[in-house]
């Protein structure tokens, strides 16, 4: 059996990430999301084991010393990072995996994993960015600026990404990220 697909989406706060990763895996059997790990508190309505897994700080760290994640950053104050072992294991049982991560990991995942599919997602301009990031209604205001000022940052590194995808359209972007996978799957390499 071959080694499922490992891909990368990252893209500004308020992109709609969440939302095009939630309708991807809906929509491809094949294809599963993983649960991150991180420091920060649930927001309203996250739970446990699902969202993310929430854990001190402390216990993060261990787990950074332990070799545990594929690949950890600090954002916004909080520590995020990936397991290593789910990712590993979905990825031998063939299913392809998707990465809903910020830039910094991105990039160690770029050099850990050269196989991987990086793809940034975008939003159809700052000014709509602002509206999602407001209309979100779960952060304080300092905090929506300083993720809508991060996010002129973040685009600096789209050069690092193998696909970009305009995200406005939800049903769009997700069609337009499923002809990514067929493709990559058709590659001369993988067969
Ligand atoms: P939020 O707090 O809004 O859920 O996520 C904040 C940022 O952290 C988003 O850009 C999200 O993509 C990123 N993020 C979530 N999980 C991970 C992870 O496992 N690793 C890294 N590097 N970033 C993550």
């Amino acid at each position: 059996m071959d080694k499922g697909l490992l891909l990368v989406l990252s893209g500004p706060s308020g992109t709609g990430k969440g939302t095009v990763c939630e309708e991807l895996c809906q929509q491809q059997n094949s294809l599963c999301n993983s649960i991150s790990v991180t420091s920060r508190f649930p927001r309203k309505g996250e739970k446990d084991g699902v969202h993310y897994h929430f854990l001190p700080e402390a216990q993060f760290e261990k787990l950074i010393e332990e070799g545990a994640l594929l690949e950890w950053a600090r954002v916004y104050g909080n520590y995020y990072g990936t397991p290593l072992k789910q990712v590993e294991e979905k990825r031998a049982q063939g299913l392809d995996v998707i990465l809903e991560i910020d830039t910094q990991g991105a990039k160690q995942i770029r050099e850990r994993v050269k196989e991987a599919i990086l793809i940034f997602l975008l939003p159809p301009s700052l000014k709509e960015l602002w509206n999602r990031i407001k209309g979100r209604g779960t952060e304080k205001p300092e905090v929506m600026k300083e993720r809508f000022l991060a996010a002129h940052g973040e685009l600096k590194e789209i050069s690092n990404y193998n696909y970009v995808v305009f995200n406005n359209n939800v049903s769009e972007a997700v069609d337009k990220i499923k002809a990514i996978i067929t493709a990559e799957k058709c590659r001369v390499a993988r067969n």
